[in-house]
C-alpha cells in the first residue's frame, strides 16, 4: 500500500510550487490529534498543522461524524438552494465576525476567497487600484497571485493590472529606518498614505492585508497600525479587505485576529481553520457596504462548489467543537504562558535566533548568521545549495520525529492549536535541540 502510493504519485501526480524529478514525499498513513504517521508506522509530531489549516488535529471525532451524517443525509447541493449545513455555517460564522458583518459568500479555499474579495471590492467601489504588501501571500489564481508580494508571483508575471504594493510594518527589518516599534508603526502609516496619494485615491478600491503576516514571517502589526489603516481607508473611501485565511479561526485565539485590535474590516477571507481543513472550505465574510452594492444588481460571479454540504458541516461542528472546548482560551492562554516564554528562553541561548515573535499558536524564529548584522542564515527565496542550513535542520527535525514549517530563513511554530502541553514542550525540545545546527553556520564553523 505504501509502496504503491509512493509510485503511484511518483508516476503520476504533479505537485504544487515543486520541481517534480527530484521530489520524495512521504507518504501519510493516518493521523491522530496532533500527530500523524507515515507508511512505515514512523510518528511525527506536526507543529506545521499540515499547511497551517488543521487548528483541531487530525480525526476530531465530532467533526469526522459530522461529515459521516451529512454524506449520510445529503452530499451535494447546488448554490441556489438554501441547505441546512450551509444555512447554519454561515450564520456561525456570521455570529463569530466582527462588528456588523453579516453575510457569507462561500469558496473551497482561500484563493477563490480572495479572488472574489477582490471582485467585489472593485464591483463595490467602481475603483480598480488594490494596494497589496509586499511581505505577503494571498493564493495562486491570476488576481491572488498579484496581490501576493512574495517571490511566488515572479512566475506568473505579468499578471492583472491595478496592484500597487507598499511596505506592511517589520519592526526587525524596518523598511523605514525605524529604531522602535512605535515609530515603525507610524512610518508605515505615513508610508501608505503617501502610496494612497501618489496613486490618486479616487482610484483606489482597496487595502488588503493579512492581519497577521503568516507565511511571510508571522508579522503581527504594532498596536495602532490596523485601526491606523482603517482610519486611511475611511478617509479616501477605500475598503479593508483583511486576508484571515491563516491568522482566523483560533490560531491566534481569536475567532478572526482582528478582533484583537477592534478593527471590523469591510471584507474578511477565510479557509483552512474554519472547518480543519477537513473538506476545502473558504469564503469572504462581508458588511452592509458590499451587502447594498449587490442587493439590486446580480454579483458577477459564483462556483458550483459554493457552500458545498460535507464541508459546511465540518465547518458547524469545528465551530461548536472549538466554542465547546475553549480552544480560544487556550490557545491565547499557552500562546502567552508556555510558547511565547519557552521561544524568548530559546532564542537567549542560540546566536544563530535573530528574532521569535507571535501570539497564540502562530510563532516565528527568524535565524541569522550574524546577530548584529542581522544577515540572514539563508538568502531571501534560496534554493538548492543555498538553503541547505535549513533543509539540515529540518531533516535534523524529521529524524527526531517533529514535522515543522520552514519558510527561507524561518521556523515557524504552528502546531495544531489542540496540542497538549507535553506535547508542545516535546516539540520544543527538539527544535531547541537542532537550532544548535544553525549556531555552526552562525559561528562559520559549520561541519
Ligand atoms: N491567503 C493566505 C493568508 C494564505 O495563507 C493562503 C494559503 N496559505 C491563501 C490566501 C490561499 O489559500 P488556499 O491555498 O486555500 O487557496
Amino acid at each position: 500500500m505504501t509502496d504503491s502510493a509512493y509510485r503511484d504519485d511518483r508516476a503520476h501526480v504533479f505537485h504544487s510550487w515543486s520541481a517534480q524529478r527530484a521530489l520524495t514525499p512521504t507518504v501519510l498513513a493516518g493521523g491522530e490529534g496532533s500527530w500523524f504517521w507515515d507508511g512505515e508506522g514512523r510518528r511525527y509530531l506536526d507543529f506545521s498543522s499540515q499547511l497551517v489549516n488543521l487548528n483541531l488535529g487530525h480525526q476530531h471525532p465530532r467533526v469526522v461524524a459530522a461529515i459521516q451524517e451529512q454524506a449520510a443525509k445529503l452530499c451535494t447541493v447546488a448554490p441556489t438552494f438554501a441547505n441546512d449545513a450551509r444555512s447554519e455555517a454561515a450564520r456561525l460564522i456570521a455570529e463569530v465576525a466582527p462588528g456588523d458583518l453579516s453575510h457569507v459568500f462561500f469558496t473551497n479555499g482561500g484563493t477563490e476567497a480572495v479572488e472574489h474579495a477582490l471582485r467585489m471590492a472593485r464591483l463595490t467601489t467602481g475603483r480598480h487600484k488594490i494596494l497589496s504588501a509586499y511581505r505577503s501571500y494571498h493564493g495562486a489564481t491570476a488576481g491572488a497571485i498579484t496581490l501576493t508580494g512574495d517571490p511566488r508571483r515572479w512566475g506568473s508575471e505579468p499578471s492583472i493590472p491595478g496592484v500597487v504594493r507598499f511596505f506592511g510594518p517589520y519592526p526587525y527589518r524596518s523598511a523605514f529606518h525605524a529604531t522602535t516599534v512605535r515609530e515603525e508603526c507610524d512610518r508605515a502609516l505615513e508610508h501608505l498614505e503617501q502610496v494612497f496619494t501618489l496613486e490618486g485615491p479616487h482610484t483606489v478600491a482597496a487595502v488588503i492585508l493579512e492581519t497577521v503576516v503568516g507565511t511571510n514571517g508571522i508579522l503581527v502589526p504594532p498596536d495602532g497600525y490596523l485601526a491606523g489603516v482603517r482610519d486611511l481607508c475611511d478617509r479616501y473611501g477605500a475598503l479593508l479587505i483583511c486576508d484571515e485565511v491563516m491568522s482566523g479561526f483560533g490560531r491566534c485565539g481569536e475567532w478572526f485576529a482582528a478582533d484583537r485590535w477592534g478593527v471590523v474590516p469591510d471584507l474578511i477571507t477565510f479557509a483552512k481553520g474554519v472547518n480543519s481543513g477537513y473538506v476545502p472550505l473558504g469564503g469572504v465574510v462581508l458588511g452592509p457596504r458590499v451587502y447594498e452594492a449587490f442587493a439590486e444588481r446580480p454579483y458577477p460571479g459564483g462556483l458550483t462548489y459554493s457552500g458545498h454540504p460535507l464541508a459546511c458541516a465540518a465547518a458547524v461542528a469545528t465551530i461548536g467543537a472549538m466554542r465547546d472546548e475553549g480552544v480560544l482560551e487556550r490557545v491565547r492562554d499557552l500562546g502567552s504562558t508556555l510558547i511565547g516564554p519557552r521561544l524568548a528562553e530559546i532564542a537567549a541561548r542560540h546566536p544563530s535566533v535573530g528574532d521569535v515573535r507571535g501570539l497564540g499558536f502562530f510563532w516565528a524564529i527568524e535565524l541569522v548568521r550574524d546577530r548584529d548584522t542581522r544577515e540572514m542564515l539563508v538568502p531571501y527565496n534560496a534554493a538548492g545549495a543555498d538553503a541547505a542550513p535549513m533543509a539540515e535542520l529540518v531533516a535534523a527535525c524529521k529524524e527526531r520525529g517533529l514535522w515543522p514549517f520552514t519558510h527561507f530563513n524561518r521556523v515557524h511554530v504552528v502546531p495544531p492549536c489542540v496540542t497538549s502541553e507535553a506535547d508542545l514542550d516535546t516539540g520544543l525540545d527538539i527544535l531547541d535541540e537542532v537550532l544548535t545546527l544553525a549556531d555552526r553556520h552562525y559561528t562559520g564553523k559549520e561541519a
